[in-house]
């Protein structure tokens, strides 16, 4: 072995789901928005003047914290962005949890978690699910080094009450508690107030799945003034710049629209309760998912041939090669359009493996 080998940091990398080319594809694998962003968005887009890229972007990326800060009633030092609540969580992992002791996060959950605590060398404990995927609060009752679980859970798409949502932070208050709420416009209601009530509460949301942007990335947590400041050190620790000028000016005007972030909801969340209604004809079986995707498992025919059977038809969902998962498919909320070309596919598919 070269010496220098020994001193690679080595790490089993995240793996995000395909990102396939091509006009014809229903693609609902990565659980992003069916509808374009709003239209503020795009006039912005339209008129924004190029020579503005010479300069490097406002580092505090002050519109943006304050437009956010408005809309959910806080003060600006209550708000932190990044790019994409991936690196809002990666920046909180390596600010908050410098602990000794394990850090929390359910064994069924987003499977990022995992890689950054491998990164970041943190110690890490994965409580199970109980065999409804349901996050069991008493589990996090314990000596820990911080808490992290999505709020709807994925891939499973459950939502925690937020009664025991509390209790978890409650019970927790010497580390700080991460409700990763990336999916929480979809259903469920968000631990956002609990923030004046427990200064040990961080919660983090994105602009890629109610606000349909997930090409831009931006992502944000919301907390007390002091886990904002302690988040923000880090971050100019480490790169001052990480949000580019695009979108601070695009994510503004997606905020600023408040009616067609409504509609939007509206429809994909209408489209997923006709979309559980059609699985449960089909003889699908799944946890009542509360965000824009559904994971669900068939009866009788495994997940893996009808994932394939459905790639070969250019639509694609999501299938996890993993104990516990594998006898799932998790399929993102599309248009009413595209639920029609898979829910016609299933149709006949199972129909000949009857
Ligand atoms: N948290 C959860 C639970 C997710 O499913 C995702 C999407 N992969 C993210 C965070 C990150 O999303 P983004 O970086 O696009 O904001």
């Amino acid at each position: 072995m070269i010496a220098w080998e020994a001193n690679i940091r080595r790490v089993v990398p995240y793996v995000p789901g395909d990102q396939p080319k091509g006009d014809r594809l229903v693609k609902l694998n990565t659980n992003e928005n069916p509808y374009p962003p709003a239209p503020g968005v795009r006039k912005a887009l339209l008129e924004m003047d190029y020579d503005r890229l010479r300069k490097y972007p406002d580092p505090i990326a002050s519109d943006l914290v304050d437009v956010l800060a408005e809309y959910y009633g806080l003060g600006s030092d209550q708000v932190f962005v990044g790019v994409g609540s991936d690196d809002v969580i990666a920046m909180s992992f390596l600010t908050f949890f410098n602990s000794a002791k394990p850090i929390l996060f359910p064994d069924v959950s987003y499977s990022f978690y995992k890689v950054w605590a491998d990164l970041f060398r943190i110690p890490f404990e994965t409580p199970a699910l109980d065999a409804a995927f349901r996050i069991c609060p008493e589990d996090y009752f314990k000596e820990n080094g911080g808490i992290i679980f999505p709020n709807p859970n994925a891939p499973t798409g459950l939502y925690l009450p937020l009664d025991q949502v509390e209790a978890i932070i409650r019970r927790n208050p010497d580390v700080i508690v991460i409700v990763d709420e990336a999916y929480i416009d979809f259903g469920g209601t968000s631990a956002l107030k609990l923030i004046e009530t427990y200064d040990n509460l961080l919660v983090v949301q994105t602009f890629s799945k109610s606000r349909s942007m997930a090409g831009l990335r931006i992502g944000f947590a919301m907390g007390n003034p002091q886990l904002i400041k302690a988040l923000n050190d880090v971050k100019y620790s480490y790169n001052s710049y990480t949000m580019n000028m695009p979108s601070l000016v695009l994510g503004k005007e997606a905020v600023k629209d408040d009616t067609y972030f409504k509609e939007t909801l509206k429809k994909i969340i209408d489209t997923r309760e006709r979309s559980k209604k059609r699985l449960r004809e089909l003889g699908f079986t799944f946890p009542d998912s509360m965000s824009n995707f559904i994971f669900a498992s068939h009866k009788t025919v495994p997940a893996a041939e009808i994932f394939e059977a459905l790639r070969k038809e250019q639509i694609y969902v999501r299938y996890f090669k993993q104990p516990r998962l594998d006898d799932s498919l998790r399929i993102s909320i599309g248009t009413e359009e595209e639920m029609n070309v898979l829910f016609g596919f299933l149709e006949h598919y199972l129909a000949e493996r009857a």
